[in-house]
C-alpha cells in the first residue's frame, strides 16, 4: 500500500491523479489532501477518499460533512499535509501550481515522502537545491510532466554518460499557426484553447509563450543532470512522441502514446511499473508524425528560460516569478499576450538580482517580492 498526500486535488493533475487511485484503490491510500476553491468539487472528493487530513484554500472553506478528517487551511495547512507522518511508504503528489508548490515539496522530502512532481516550478526556480535534499532525505521523485515521463522511460536501462542529447517536444501551443503580427490583439479565451491537451489556466498560457517548454528544458537540467547545451526541444504539433533521448551512437529512443495526461500520472505512482489502465489506446494506422524547428524569434520566452538558466543562481526564480506574475495578468486581462514577454525580459536583466545568494530563503522571498512588485504596477492583488 502507498500512502498517499495530495496537493491540488481539484486541479487538472490533481482530479486525474484521484482517477488513477480511484481506478486502483488496492495500492493507494488518500491520507492528506489539499483542496481549492471549487468547493462542490472539493467537499465530493474529501467525502468519496476519506484522507486523515484536508486543507482548505481558506478558513471560511470548513464545513461539516458526513466525513470529517482533521482540517486546516492557507499555506500553512500546506506544509501541515507535507508534514504529516504516520506511515512508511509515503507518497507526495504535489499538483499545485506556481511558486506556491515550492516549500511543500520541501517540507514532504524533509519528512521522508517520495515525490510525484507535477509542480514544475518547484524544480525551475530551486533544482539543486530539491536534488541535495533528495540525497539527503534519501527519498525518490518521478517526474509526472509527459516529456520527462517520456525521457526517464527513455534512458531505463541506459547509461547517461552515452546520451548525446535530450529532445523535448513542443505542441506549440494555443497560436502556433499564428504569425507574431497575429499575436498582438489575441484573446484570453483563444490562448486558452490548447490544440492537444486540456491543462489548468496557467499551464495553458506557459504552453501558448513557450515558457512551458523553457521550464521544462531547467526541468531536464536538474531532473537527469545533463547539461543546458545538450537539451534541444522540437515543435511536434501531434503531441503523439511524448520526448526522445539521442545517444553517442545516434540511436534515438522516443516514447510515444495519447495525449493523455493519465498516463505519466500512473507511470509516476506507480514507478517502475506499467500496470493496465482503463484510458484510450494509441491507433498507430494512418497516424502522420511531424517535426518542425522551434524558433527563438517566433517564441522569444524560450531564448528566455536558456539566457535565465546560463546566468544561473536566483535568476531562475526571477524568470519564474516575472511568469508567474505576467500570466496573472494576461489572464485578468491587464496586458495583452505580447507584454508577457517584455516583463520576463526585463526582469531577466536586472543585474541587481546578480547579488542575491542562493538559497530556499532569499528564492522564496524574491520571487514574492517580483511577483508582488509586478501585480502592483497593474493594480492587481
Ligand atoms: P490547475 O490550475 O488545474 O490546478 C492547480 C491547483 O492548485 C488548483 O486546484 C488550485 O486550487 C491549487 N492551488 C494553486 N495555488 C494554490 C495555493 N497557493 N494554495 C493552495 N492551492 C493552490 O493546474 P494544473 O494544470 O493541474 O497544473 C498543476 C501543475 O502541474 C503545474 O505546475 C503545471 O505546470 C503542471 N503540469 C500540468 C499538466 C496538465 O496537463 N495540467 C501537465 C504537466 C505539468
Ligand atoms: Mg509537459
Amino acid at each position: 500500500m502507498k500512502y498517499v498526500y495530495l496537493v491540488g486535488a481539484c486541479g487538472s493533475i490533481g482530479t486525474q491523479a484521484l482517477d488513477i487511485i480511484r481506478d486502483n484503490k488496492d495500492e493507494f491510500k488518500v491520507i492528506g489532501m489539499s483542496v481549492g476553491s471549487n468547493l462542490e468539487l472539493a467537499y465530493k472528493l474529501i467525502e468519496e477518499f476519506k484522507p486523515e487530513i484536508v486543507c482548505y484554500r481558506k478558513e471560511s472553506h470548513i464545513k461539516e460533512l458526513s466525513y470529517n478528517p482533521i482540517t486546516t487551511y492557507g499555506d500553512n495547512g500546506l506544509l501541515e499535509i507535507a508534514k504529516y507522518h504516520k506511515y512508511d511508504n509515503e507518497l507526495f503528489i504535489n499538483a499545485l501550481v506556481g511558486i506556491a508548490g515550492l516549500l511543500p515539496t520541501v517540507e514532504a522530502i524533509r519528512a521522508k515522502k517520495n515525490i510525484a512532481l507535477a509542480n514544475k516550478e518547484t524544480l525551475v526556480v530551486a533544482g539543486d537545491i530539491i536534488n541535495n535534499l533528495i540525497k539527503e532525505y534519501n527519498v525518490s521523485l518521478y517526474p509526472i510532466d509527459s516529456e520527462h515521463s517520456a525521457i526517464l522511460q527513455c534512458l531505463t536501462g541506459e547509461k547517461i554518460k552515452e546520451v548525446k542529447r535530450l529532445i523535448i517536444t513542443a505542441s506549440g501551443g494555443s497560436f502556433r499557426d499564428r504569425t507574431r503580427e497575429e499575436l498582438s490583439n489575441v484573446t484570453v479565451k483563444e490562448a486558452l484553447a490548447h490544440p492537444n491537451w486540456s491543462m489548468g489556466p496557467k499551464i495553458t498560457i506557459d504552453s501558448a509563450t513557450m515558457m512551458n517548454k523553457g521550464f521544462e528544458v531547467i526541468e531536464a537540467h536538474y531532473l537527469f543532470n545533463i547539461p543546458y547545451d545538450r537539451i534541444a526541444t522540437i515543435l511536434h504539433r501531434e503531441s503523439i512522441v511524448h520526448s526522445m533521448v539521442e545517444f553517442n551512437d545516434s540511436s534515438i529512443k522516443a516514447q510515444i502514446g495519447a495525449s493523455d495526461m493519465h498516463t505519466p500520472i500512473a507511470y509516476a505512482l506507480k514507478y517502475p511499473h506499467h500496470d493496465k489502465l482503463n484510458y484510450d489506446n494509441l491507433n498507430l494506422i494512418g497516424l502522420k508524425l511531424n517535426f518542425e524547428e522551434l524558433s527563438y524569434d517566433r517564441y522569444p520566452c524560450l531564448k528566455y528560460a536558456y539566457d535565465a538558466a546560463n546566468k544561473g543562481g536566483c535568476y531562475l526564480a526571477v524568470l519564474n516569478a516575472a511568469n508567474e506574475a505576467a500570466v496573472k495578468l494576461f489572464l485578468n486581462n491587464k496586458i495583452k499576450f505580447l507584454e508577457i514577454e517584455n516583463i520576463i525580459n526585463d526582469e531577466i536583466n536586472n543585474d541587481e538580482y546578480s547579488k542575491i545568494e542562493y538559497n530556499l530563503d532569499n528564492i522564496l522571498s524574491l520571487s514574492y517580492k517580483i511577483i508582488n512588485k509586478i501585480l502592483t504596477r497593474y493594480g492587481v492583488d
